[in-house]
């Protein structure tokens, strides 16, 4: 293959055919093209986008790349819900489990932290032992015994994308609709799923900022699921400032705890809620959204999806303990508290900024090689619209060491902003399927 013109080709505005992006991926996922050449399509790609046609040979060649999850004897039916990325969000930590014990298999395949954004496989590994790296056959097996797995692509599952997206996150080439929408629906298409929810994120802290963007992003993934067979529906998320308190891989999995105890934050457990009746909805698990409302509510309250997830992590080799003692999480050695210079309102929590500060502290990854400190991050206990006096305490910074703690004390002067007025936007905004879209 002559890797150059097919970069050409694309780099001036022209479409590659079906068959060029099948062995193009074939032999990136050998190894056969190296990672500056698959970088410098990927930018041709984030600026010249892809033909419909284009991006569906994409996706269907990522999947390709690996095997596929089979659940053919499962006596449930089987559904995922997928992130665009955000910060703080930690709802598949919370989502799986209860999705699960509502009594529907959850196969749920994460990736790493990208770009700005946390990422949940990264999450996970922080609890000490837990082991993302399962084999298809240990996955089926998990999800027919405890009705959940959580896990990462490994050379058998969309491998391509496995390597697409550390890529991307490294190389400047994230923010792209059908580079998104090839990603995370090869992965989710793999799974072997009767339904998708996709949690779509809107706002500065998102890849795709616009509303419009947004929409863009959820029509073409659920396009390319309806064409393959795979029933979609998504919702457009608030990401103009972080969802819950905690912002941070140690941190978010404390607070997926706390939510699964009923003790969450109001905005983590709506969201979470609100994609699982879409979840239970779409594969029939329940027939209506009150119903199916109550029975995600009756797995907190009951304690069934606390009594998943210690399954879940007791399977995949992690301690379980951790449910009941958070403190065998990672610690930070350097803890500060961040106080409000002024009297006023919380006119804006910047996301992006606080994604940033992560990556600065060692908790994401500026090279595809980069260990990360799971321990390091941010609990911001204020939203946008709160009323603040001088001095009150806004945050917590969590840091390796002193200079950390110096660096994270200017990101949050620099994200969280105070003025006379401000205000928290909706939360949920806008609901898309194969039929249409409805505001809220
Ligand atoms: N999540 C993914 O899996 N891929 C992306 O490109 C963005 C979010």
């Amino acid at each position: 293959m002559v890797i150059p013109s097919l970069i050409q080709h694309k780099r001036d505005g022209n479409a590659l055919e079906p068959e060029d992006w099948k062995r193009l991926i074939r032999e990136y996922t050998d190894g056969r093209v190296p990672d500056y050449q698959m970088s410098a399509l990927l930018m041709a790609i984030v600026f010249r986008g892809l033909s419909s046609a284009e991006l569906g040979a994409l996706t269907d060649a990522m999947i390709a790349s690996g095997d596929r999850l089979r659940f053919d004897q499962i006596d449930r039916p089987v559904a995922d819900k997928h992130s665009t990325g955000g910060i703080g969000d930690k709802v598949s930590l919370l989502l799986a489990p209860m999705v699960a014990s509502c009594g529907v298999a959850v196969p749920m395949m994460s990736g790493r932290g990208l770009g700005h954004t946390g990422g949940t496989l990264d999450k996970l590994e922080s609890i000490p032992g837990f082991r993302t790296n399962l084999s298809l056959r240990e996955a089926e097996a998990q999800v027919q015994r405890i009705g959940c797995a959580m896990l990462g692509q490994t050379p058998e599952i969309a491998p391509a994308d496995k390597r697409l997206y550390a890529l991307r996150d490294v190389t400047g080439t994230v923010e792209s609709i059908p580079l998104i929408s090839a990603s995370i629906m090869s992965k989710k298409l793999a799974e072997g799923l009767n339904g998708l929810v996709l949690d779509v994120k809107t706002g500065s802290g998102a890849f795709m900022p616009e509303t419009s963007q947004a929409i863009e992003l959820a029509r073409t993934m659920i396009g390319l699921g309806h064409d393959r067979g795979c029933p979609t529906v998504a919702l457009l998320t608030a990401m103009d400032r972080p969802l819950g308190r905690s912002c941070g891989n140690a941190l978010e999995v404390e607070e997926a705890i706390q939510g699964l105890r009923g003790e969450g934050p109001e905005d983590l457990m709506e969201v979470t809620y609100a994609l699982g009746v879409e979840m239970l909805l779409l594969v029939g698990a329940a027939a209506s959204p009150a119903e199916a409302r109550g029975k995600l509510e009756g797995s907190v309250s009951s304690g069934g999806a606390l009594e998943t997830l210690a399954r879940i992590i007791e399977a995949q080799g992690g301690d379980p303990r951790v449910l009941d003692n958070p403190e065998i999480l990672p610690q930070a050695d350097e803890v500060e508290v961040f106080r409000a210079r002024r009297d006023g309102v919380v006119t804006g929590i910047e996301p992006r900024r606080i994604g940033r500060a992560i990556i600065e502290l060692g908790g994401g990854r500026r090279m595809i090689e980069d260990a990360i400190d799971p321990a390091v991050g941010f609990v911001i206990p204020v939203k946008p619209g709160d009323a603040v006096v001088e001095g009150e305490p806004l945050a917590s910074v969590f840091a390796r060491d002193p200079e950390g703690i110096n660096r994270a004390m200017t990101a949050l002067s620099e994200a969280i902003t105070i003025g006379e007025s401000g205000r928290l936007t909706p939360l949920i905004t806008h609901r898309v399927t194969a039929d249409g879209l409805t505001s809220f």
